[in-house]
């Protein structure tokens, strides 16, 4: 069984320590947030993530997995050393901020044995394995280690089983040594036949955002889809499926809804974009993913206005499911977050409730009222928004909610609930992918422009400018002055 260290002990490393000592392997997690530490060494988990505490347990129990806040001792020992830190954001131009991940390779290198191998598993830049080599040699020049990508594909929400019975692993190196380490490290789920790519260093950083990218796309292909269902009366939930059909495409991401976020579609679509900017490639799909995305997600509070008459101010309004989606307790890049901030600009006040998000949310979120319940969240309330498919949101009693409320009115930005049954239950429903309780007459469909007034630049519609919403600042001075 092979010593490993793990830095970082938040979505990726704490899942990869746990199921590399459900394995058999030796893992010592270690974290520099001490408090965090302490926390798993008295069984709490810093994060949810559904089966991992009984994993981290179990590996507790067998002897296999420890915790420390000291790089030094564990990397001293280990034959393999996973590096699990964050990469976030610069805030300036959205780039991947390695500071964490050099400070630690720096760190690492004072004490790591020669034929260990430093494995890369937070998801970083194509060229990185090439600076942290560099990296090393400045700090111990005579030191024979290799250093490898392993990208990580786990789902938050579904971690533990993404990571022991995952689509694939990837491990980046060109030395034979790593190969072998690598291979032993994964004996489990290679003997259980799941696939086990080897590739260059470059190529396995590369997959990593490549896969991203790719997912962000489909699922910005099908909300715009829904949007344009919205428009023709058309139902998106049944052209998805008709599309997902397709075994060149198949169902996964084809579930419209109010915008990706999280941890990682945002950033490694942008970073992305970075460096292949820095290498003088444009990446025209990458770039209109992220704009739509970004679009929608500022866009999306327009259906809550919408079936509010236009007025959020002076409203209340519940906003059930703040994390970035169901089970998890992640709410970075959350939507429910800028739709929440959109709103209160507007003069609304916000309930909110989330069965695992509500500690995270309250961090980043400012004058919002939390619930642990969703009825006690839209009592009294003017509109009950549906953010996040949390399982517990899929079964509520619509009738009892409906009745709780000032005003029985239902964005589900999630799909959850057919239209026509929450309107039988009393609520005016606004939904995504399809016209609301209320569905245009069959017939009455209008194309707002005609092929000869998109624009050949921007292959956008040209549209028709009318007294009601003047277009320029010129018509705006004139209309201002009427
Ligand atoms: P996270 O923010 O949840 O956890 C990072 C942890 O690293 C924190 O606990 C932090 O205290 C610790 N850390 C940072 N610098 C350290 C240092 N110098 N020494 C010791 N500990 C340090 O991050 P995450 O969501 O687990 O993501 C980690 C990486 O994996 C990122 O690159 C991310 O893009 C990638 N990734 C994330 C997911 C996901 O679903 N979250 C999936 C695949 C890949």
């Amino acid at each position: 069984m092979t010593h490993i260290a793990v830095i970082g002990t938040g979505y990726v490393g704490l899942v990869a320590g746990a199921c590399l000592a459900g394995w058999g392997h030796h893992v010592t997690c270690i974290d520099r947030n001490k408090a965090r530490v302490n926390g798993l060494r008295a069984g709490k988990m810093p994060i949810y993530e559904p089966g991992l505490l009984q994993l981290v347990e179990q590996g507790m129990e067998s002897r296999r997995l420890k915790f420390t806040s000291e790089i030094a001792p564990a990397v001293s020992t280990s034959d393999v050393v996973f590096l699990a830190v964050g990469t976030p954001p610069t805030p300036i131009d959205g780039e991947a901020d390695l500071t964490d991940l050099f400070d630690c390779v720096r760190e690492v290198a004072k004490t790591l044995k020669s034929g260990a191998v430093i494995v890369t598993k937070s998801t970083v830049p194509v060229g990185t394995g090439d600076i942290l080599e560099s990296l090393i040699r400045k700090e111990r020049q005579q030191l024979e280690i290799d250093v490898a990508s392993n990208p990580e594909f786990l789902r938050e929400g579904s971690a533990v089983k993404d990571f022991t019975r995952p689509d694939r692993i990837v491990i980046g190196t060109e030395s034979e040594n790593a190969r072998t380490l690598l291979t032993a490290v994964y004996a489990d789920p290679i003997s259980r036949g799941h696939h086990f790519m080897a590739t260059r260093r470059r190529n396995a950083e590369l997959i990593k955002y490549a896969s991203n990218a790719l997912l962000a796309a489909k699922i910005t292909f099908i909300n715009e889809m829904a949007d344009l269902c919205e428009a023709v009366d058309a139902d998106v939930s049944d052209v998805a499926t008709g599309v997902g059909l397709d075994s060149r495409i198949g169902p996964q991401f084809l579930h419209a809804g109010p915008g990706y976020g999280g941890s990682c579609f945002p950033k490694d679509t942008v970073a992305l974009v970075r460096t292949a900017q820095e290498y003088g490639v444009t990446l025209r799909l990458v770039e209109a993913t992220i704009a739509a995305n970004n679009a929608r997600k500022r866009h999306i509070s327009m259906k809550v206005r919408h079936v509010l008459h236009g007025r959020v101010e002076g409203k209340k309004i519940a906003v059930l499911g703040l994390t970035f989606k169901a089970d998890t307790d992640d709410v970075r890049e959350s939507p429910a977050l800028s739709l929440i901030e959109v709103l209160q600009r507007s003069g609304a006040a916000i309930n909110g409730y989330d069965p695992e998000g509500i500690t995270n949310a309250k961090a980043v979120l400012h004058d919002v009222a939390f619930f642990d319940d969703p009825y006690d969240c839209a009592k009294s309330c003017d509109a009950v928004v549906f953010m996040t498919d949390w399982n517990v949101l899929k079964n509520l009693d619509l009738a009892r909610l409906a009745s709780l409320m000032r005003a029985p009115v239902m964005i589900d930005l999630q799909q959850i609930y057919p239209p026509e049954e929450a309107a039988k239950q009393g609520f005016v429903v606004e939904t995504i992918g399809r016209t609301g309780a209320e569905p245009h007459p069959v017939g009455s469909f209008q194309p707002n422009f005609l092929l000869s007034d998109i624009n050949p630049l921007t292959r956008l519609p040209v549209l028709p400018k009318t007294a009601a919403t003047p277009e320029t600042y010129d018509d705006k001075v004139a209309a201002a002055g009427t």
